[in-house]
C-alpha cells in the first residue's frame, strides 16, 4: 500500500518535474500560466493533465489540435514514479529518502534538458551542491568533509578528462556544465560514490555515444544523463559494487 502511495506520489511529481524540463532552459515561470499545448497554446484541463492516465487515455494526443503530446511526459511520470518506489524501497521512511528524493528530481530535470538543449541548468547544479553541502554539515563534521571532497573530486575528475580530452581530439570534449553537475553529485554521495559514479558513467555513455555519433553524426553528445544513470545505480547499490570491488 504505501509502495503504490509512493508510485502515485512520484507520478505526481513527475508531471511537475515536466513542467520544470520545458520551462527552465526557456527561463518561464514554473507556477504560471497553466500548462498549454505546445502546438495550438490550449489551455490543459486538471482532468487532461492526471499523471500516466491522461497520456494513456487521450492516447497521447492533444484533445483539441490532435497533434502529438512528446512520450517524454509519460516516460518522465513513469521514471519519477518507478523510482521513487526503488528508493523507498532503499531507505525506508527516512530523513535519507527524502534527501535522496530531492536530488533524485534534480536530477530528472537536468537528464531531460540535457538531451534536448545540450546544457545542465545551474539551478540544478549550484542549487543542489548547496544543499548537498548544507544537510551534510548538519550530519556531523567527518560526513561534511566527506561530502565537500565529494564534490571537489566530482568537480576536479570531469575538468581534468576535459582537459586531456581537448588535448588529444583538439576540441572541447567535456563541457563545463558536467563538472559542475559532479560536484552536485559528489556533495550528495561523498568521495568514494562518486568515484564510482565516476568510473560507472562511461559504461553507459560510451555505446550511447558511439552510436549517436556513427548514426547521427552528432557534434555534441550529452553527458548528464549518464552521470544521472549511473548515481542512480550507485545511490541503489554502490555499497554492494564497492564491497564486490575491494574485497573480492
Ligand atoms: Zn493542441
Amino acid at each position: 500500500m504505501i509502495k503504490l502511495s509512493f508510485f502515485i506520489l512520484g507520478s505526481i511529481i513527475g508531471s511537475f518535474l515536466n513542467v520544470c524540463i520545458y520551462r527552465m532552459p526557456r527561463s518561464e515561470s514554473l507556477v504560471k500560466p497553466r500548462s498549454r499545448c505546445v502546438h495550438c497554446q490550449k489551455a490543459i484541463k486538471w482532468y487532461e493533465n492526471i499523471p500516466l492516465i491522461s497520456y494513456i487515455v487521450l492516447s497521447g494526443k492533444c484533445s483539441a489540435c490532435k497533434k502529438p503530446i512528446s512520450p517524454r511526459y509519460f516516460i518522465v511520470e513513469f521514471l519519477t514514479a518507478a523510482l521513487f518506489v526503488l528508493f523507498y524501497i532503499k531507505f525506508g521512511l527516512t530523513f535519507d529518502l527524502l534527501f535522496f528524493l530531492i536530488m533524485l528530481c534534480g536530477l530528472i530535470v537536468a537528464t531531460f534538458i540535457d538531451f534536448e538543449h545540450q546544457l545542465i541548468p545551474d539551478t540544478v547544479s549550484f542549487g543542489g551542491l548547496a544543499l548537498g553541502l548544507a544537510v551534510n554539515a548538519f550530519k556531523g563534521r567527518a560526513i561534511f568533509l566527506n561530502s565537500l571532497s565529494g564534490a571537489v573530486i566530482g568537480g576536479l575528475s570531469i575538468y581534468v578528462i576535459g582537459v586531456i580530452g581537448k588535448f588529444i581530439f583538439k576540441k572541447e570534449a567535456m563541457g563545463f556544465g558536467d563538472v559542475k553537475f559532479l560536484a552536485m553529485i559528489g556533495s550528495f554521495l561523498g568521495w568514494e560514490k562518486t568515484l564510482l559514479v565516476f568510473f560507472l558513467a562511461p559504461f553507459f555513455g560510451a555505446p550511447v555515444g558511439l552510436f549517436l555519433k556513427l548514426r547521427h553524426k552528432a557534434e555534441t553528445i550529452p553527458y548528464g544523463p549518464y552521470l544521472s544513470l549511473a548515481t542512480v545505480v550507485v545511490i541503489l547499490w554502490g555499497e554492494k559494487i564497492l564491497i564486490k570491488l575491494f574485497y573480492f
